[in-house]
Formats: structure tokens, C-alpha cells, sequence
């Protein structure tokens, strides 16, 4: 099903890289130009000592001339020098440009996943994309990072072959001069053959290799599961700090242990790809490097041959034989490297398929006004919602109103659709019928990022950073310090703040900051809290946020957010219906469906409704807070 299993064309595989490149372009603006400075100098800058060694023995061993000697040694020193030198400099211009190119790419992926439907990045398929195109770069560098070694090697191979070609033309061109045993060397058909086996050689040696790798490539769809669990079970299993405890109190490294020895597509001794590495695979690489060593051989009888021949003298063996054998080098280099950047085309698909993902939500382009008055209506108008590959609607033709300044509480038990319903106010999903009007109006209408401006949602997994609790708290690097610590206060975290030995600048966790500070899970809410009022968003939700505190301490926080709320609209989630009798309206959800609606003293009241039941089989929890 992989495009790893299939051999692109040529065609294909070129436009795919043409398209690598372009990418890589925008991403990293100069890194082509060190790249290509440092491939021509470095692979140039051995031909200058060869090219005046060869002058110094020719002079060596022929007229001596002490001042041309002298002059040629000199030569040789400041332009071998010269040449090392511009090639370590430039290499250096490479390195600093290149330094960045894995972050350069996470970038790549991540700008465009952030900047994706939510719908589609929660779909499974783009798990598996994103996956896949991380394997393959774990794997072999395959995909964006394996075509900046490509271009590197294959122009550094042009350039040598430039080079020695014209460092050794005279090797086929000067002849063994006419009555000389050997002087069958200059016939054309000795000229030919050492040709043809030079280039044979040359063609044959990378095709092996490249060959050789390709089943490398071929194994990435196999061990794409063993990468998965390998990184898993090693990397987030053994080195979450939030898993620690578990760890050790289940004893989980003997499950985590288990698992990862024994996952399909792990490299093992008996897996398929250590099979090809053992058989075909290290057979070819090997035949590759024979062939090389063969060809050196011929190289060395024929040049020496020549010379003892008369064709020429030492010092031109020493440039003959350099260069001929770095031409089979470079034609080696450019053969096996555009084999590798075919072979590459695949990956770099999967890249390209994972960017050129298209969203499918409708955009519109008006923008919410910005009431003085912040007179917002939101209203849910028969809306019904079924997750994509679902068998059933997790939210069936609901219908609500809600305006500014309202409290509303959505409760029902778990999976009956709150989280759902506000996944739909937040436009994460559209619903699949019905509409959703701000002011009247789809909400696919307006500009999403205007929209989402709108809400400020604290959901039941929040996340906070581990760098300084002002930004957090501002959800930026550019902070109003003042407006961060009110808001932290108002979300009752004033005393611990002050406690704190850096206030605002002081690192949550100590992940990046031995001086970062662990705070409890009721700390980290009142953060989250603090961030939702920073926004001063009209529309406010908690989703459940409290869930790990007791329902006496999380009908509490709510109470108190709802004394700090002020005039915006505060929506409510909950499965524990203590939390939210203080509201204005509450709409009871049960099996995807708004059953009740109205105050909690008109449901409580209601004689054989849901309220009443869950109201009832909770209020043994807290009795303190019983009506
Ligand atoms: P609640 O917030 O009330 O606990 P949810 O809105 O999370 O309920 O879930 C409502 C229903 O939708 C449940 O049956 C749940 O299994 C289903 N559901 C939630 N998220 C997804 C999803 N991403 N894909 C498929 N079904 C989902």
C-alpha cells in the first residue's frame, strides 16, 4: 500500500525532488548556496596539490632546475594550503547553515499541522502519515534530510569528475613511443577497453550498492511498527516524568521490557531485514566494493605500463593514477546517488502527501464584530454530529440558545456528548446537520481565527508549559505582567504566587530550569484559570478541568470562577452536577440528546427526569452540598 514498495519513475521521482528542493528553499534560504559552495571546493581542492605534485616530480626527475623546483614548491604548498583551506571554510559556511535542518523540517511539518482542520489532524490517518514520515527519518535520514546529503554528494561527484577528466586525458593521449615493446598499448582498441572497463566499473560498482540499499528502503513499511513501539516503550514509555510512578508502583519495566522485544517489526536476529542484511543486501555492498578494488587495479597496471613504456614520465603516473581513480570515484558517486535520490523519491512523497494536505472546513471571511456592548448570541439550531468512520451521532438534533453573561451548564454522564458539543462551538468539527449561529449567522462565516478569538475554553486535559508561569499565564512570550498577576489572584493563586521565589519569571516544572517549581494539580487548574481570564474572551468554558479534584473542592472552584467571570458567558461542563446548580440554565445531555433544560431548582423538581436521577444517585458524595 506503501509508495516505499513501489519503484517511481525517473520522471516522477525527479519532479518529487525538484519539489524537495523548492521546499527546502523556502525553509532554509542559503543552505543551497553553502551547500553548493562547499560540495565544488571540497571535492576541487584535492586536484591542486595533485596537479603541482606531478609538475615537482616531472621536474624532479627531469631537468632539475633548482629555481623551477623551488618555485613549484612553493606552489604546491600555498595553493594545497589555499585549497584546504577554502574547503574547511566553506564546509564551515555549510555546517552553520545546515545546523538547523532538523528543526528546519519539524517546522515544516508542524506549521502545517497547526495550521490543519483540527478535524484531520484528530484523524487516525494523519497519525499514520505523520508516523510514517518520522520513521523514515529515524530510520535512514529517508525523505527532506536524505535529499540535502544527495545534492551534496552528487554535484561534490560532478565536480570530480570534472575535474579528473581533465587532469587525464593525456593518459589516452600521449603515446608509447613507435618501436617500443609496448607500443600495442596506444592501439585503438587498448584505449577502448581500458574505456570500457572504467566505465563498466564505474556503472557496475554503484548499481550493486545501490541495489543493495534499495532493501534497506523496502524494509521501512517493516519496521514501521518497530520503530513505533520502539520509540513507545523506550523513549515516552521509560522517560515520561508523569509515568514514573506508575511505573514503579506496577512494576511496568517488566511490561515495557516484554513489549519491546517483542513487537512485530523490531530488528532482530531472525527479522526479514536482519535475513537481508546477512544475505543479498551485505552480498551486494560487498560485490560493490570488490568491483571498485578491481578496477583501481587495471588502473594502476595500465598507467604503470605507459610510463615504463616511455609515454610518459613519473610525475605524470602519480596525476594519472589519482585521477582516474577519484574519476571512477566521482562517476561512482554521481551513479549511486542519483540511484539513492530515486530511491528516496518515495519518502520524500510522503512528506510532500503529509504537506499538501488540503483542509476541508469551509472558510469564511466575516469578521465578528467587536461589540463594545459584547452582546454575543450563540445558538445551536438542530444540530447533529457523528465523528467520521462512527456507526452512530454522538450528538443528535440539539437545539439551544445561550447569550452573553449567561451561566450555563451542560452535565449528563460520561459520553453522553458535552465534550462533543463544545468541540462544535469551537468549530473543531462542523456538525454533520443542523447550524450553529453567532449573532445569526453560520459560524462557518466568519474568519476562523476571528471566531475562535471568541472563546476561551480551560478542557479537561489542559496542558501547561514548563517555562515561566507569566507566560503561561499569557500564552506568549510578551506579557502584560500586570494584567498575569490579577488574573492569577482572581484565580485564587495569589498566595502561592507571592511565595514564589521569581514570581511571574519563575519555570513551572524543572525541565528546562533546576530552579522550576512542581505545582499541584489544583495549582495547575487555578493556572489554566488564570490563562482563561488573561484572554478576556466573551465566551468562556471549563470542560470538566477540575475532574481530578473531589466534588466538594471542584463545586468550589466553580462557585469562585463564577464570582470572577464578570459579564462574559461562562459555560459549565460537568458530569457532577453539585458543581453547577449556581447556574443560570443548565441543559442536561444523555445519550447525544438535550433532554431537560432549566434551572437546577425547576430539574431537581422534576419529578422521574434524568436530573433527578443523577441528582439523586450523586448526592451521597457530598452531602454538605445537598438541597
Ligand atoms: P462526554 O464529554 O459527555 O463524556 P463525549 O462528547 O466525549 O462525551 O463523547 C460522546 C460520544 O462520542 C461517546 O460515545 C464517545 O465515544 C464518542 N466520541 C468522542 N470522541 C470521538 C472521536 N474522536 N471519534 C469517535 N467517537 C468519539
Amino acid at each position: 500500500m506503501e509508495k516505499t514498495e513501489q519503484k517511481l519513475s525517473l520522471g516522477e521521482a525527479f519532479r518529487i525532488t525538484r519539489r524537495g528542493v523548492a521546499l527546502w528553499r523556502k525553509a532554509a534560504p542559503g543552505l543551497f548556496t553553502a551547500m553548493t559552495a562547499s560540495a565544488v571546493v571540497t571535492a576541487a581542492a584535492p586536484y591542486v596539490p595533485l596537479w603541482f605534485t606531478a609538475r615537482l616530480l616531472e621536474e624532479i626527475s627531469g631537468a632539475r632546475d633548482p629555481q623551477r623546483l623551488t618555485v613549484l614548491a612553493v606552489l604546491l604548498l600555498t595553493a594545497g594550503t589555499a585549497a584546504l583551506l577554502a574547503s574547511a571554510a566553506c564546509q564551515r559556511w555549510k555546517q552553520s547553515k545546515s545546523a538547523t535542518r532538523y528543526s528546519d523540517e519539524y517546522e515544516m511539518i508542524f506549521t502545517k499541522l497547526l495550521d490543519l482542520d483540527f478535524c484531520l489532524v484528530d484523524d487516525q490517518k494523519t497519525y499514520e502519515r505523520l508516523s510514517q514520515v518520522n520513521q523514515n527519518r529515524n530510520f535512514g535520514d529517508w525523505g527532506l534530510q536524505r535529499l540535502l546529503e544527495n545534492y551534496d554528494k552528487l554535484l561534490g561527484g560532478v565536480i570530480k569528475v570534472v575535474c579528473a577528466v581533465a587532469l587525464s586525458v593525456g593518459l589516452f593521449l600521449l603515446p608509447v613511443p613507435a618501436g617500443e615493446p609496448l607500443a600495442w598499448l596506444n592501439s585503438p582498441l587498448c584505449v577502448v577497453v581500458m574505456m570500457a572497463a572504467l566505465v563498466g566499473a564505474s556503472v557496475l560498482s554503484p548499481w550493486l550498492y545501490t541495489k543493495g540499499n534499495a532493501c534497506w528502503a523496502q524494509a521501512a513499511e517493516y519496521v514501521k511498527q518497530g520503530n513505533r513501539s520502539f520509540s513507545y516503550f523506550t523513549f515516552i514509555g521509560m522517560k515520561e516524568r508523569e509515568r514514573a510512578q506508575d511505573i514503579r508502583l506496577y512494576g511496568q519495566d517488566d511490561f515495557f521490557r516484554h513489549g519491546a522485544e517483542n513487537c512485530d517489526g523490531m530488528l532482530f536476529e531472525d527479522c526479514p531485514v536482519a535475513k537481508q542484511a546477512r544475505g543479498p543486501m551485505g552480498l551486494l555492498v560487498a560485490s560493490a566494493e570488490a568491483v571498485t578494488r578491481v578496477m583501481t587495479g587495471l588502473v594502476y597496471l595500465f598507467v604503470c605500463l605507459k610510463a615504463l613504456g616511455g609515454a610518459f614520465g613519473v610525475g605524470l603516473v602519480s596525476q594519472y593514477i589519482g585521477a582516474v581513480t577519484s574519476l571512477a570515484g566521482g562517476v561512482s558517486d554521481c551513479i549511486r546517488t542519483a540511484g539513492d535520490l530515486r530511491n528516496n523519491a518515495p519518502f520524500l512523497s510522503q512528506v510532500l502527501e503529509l504537506l499538501d494536505m488540503k483542509n476541508v472546513m469551509y472558510q469564511g471571511s466575516l469578521t465578528t464584530e467587536k461589540r463594545a456592548d459584547r452582546q454575543y448570541e450563540i445558538e445551536f439550531r438542530d444540530v447533529s454530529f457523528r465523528y467520521p468512520g462512527a456507526a452512530t451521532d454522538s450528538l443528535s438534533h440539539v437545539s439551544m440558545k445561550f447569550k452573553v453573561g449567561q451561566r450555563l451548564a451542560v452535565v449528563g454522564e460520561n459520553g453522553s456528548g458535552k465534550t462533543t458539543f463544545i468541540k462544535l462551538l469551537c468549530r473543531l468539527y462542523d456538525p454533520t446537520e443542523g447550524q450553529i449561529l453567532l449573532n445569526g449567522i453560520d459560524i462557518r462565516k466568519y474568519r476562523y481565527d476571528d471566531y475562535l478569538a471568541v472563546f476561551s475554553v480551560v478542557f479537561q486535559d489542559f496542558q501547561l508549559l514548563a517555562l515561566p508561569l507569566g507566560q503561561n499565564v499569557a500564552a506568549s512570550v510578551h506579557l502584560d505582567r500586570q494584567r498575569a498577576e490579577q488574573c492569577l489572584r482572581a484565580a485564587g493563586f495569589g498566595d502561592r504566587l507571592d511565595a514564589l521565589p521569581e514570581g511571574l519569571d519563575t519555570y513551572l516544572y524543572k525541565d528546562y530550569a533546576d530552579t522550576g517549581v512542581e505545582v499541584s494539580g489544583g495549582e495547575a487548574q487555578k493556572i489554566a484559570l488564570a490563562r482563561t481570564l488573561y484572554k478576556d474572551a466573551p465566551f468562556i468554558i471549563l470542560d470538566e478541568p477540575t475532574a481530578a479534584l473531589d466534588p466538594v473542592a471542584e463545586a468550589e472552584i466553580y462557585q469562585r470562577f463564577n464570582d470572577i467571570v464578570g459579564n462574559k458567558t461562562a459555560i459549565y461542563i460537568s458530569h457532577r452536577l453539585s458543581s453547577c446548580k449556581f447556574c443560570d440554565e443548565i441543559a442536561v445531555f444523555d445519550q447525544g440528546q438535550v433532554v431537560q433544560q432549566g434551572t437546577h431548582q425547576e430539574l431537581v423538581a422534576c419529578a422521574g427526569g434524568k436530573y433527578e436521577a443523577l441528582w439523586n444517585a450523586q448526592a451521597q458524595y457530598y452531602t454538605e452540598n445537598k438541597e
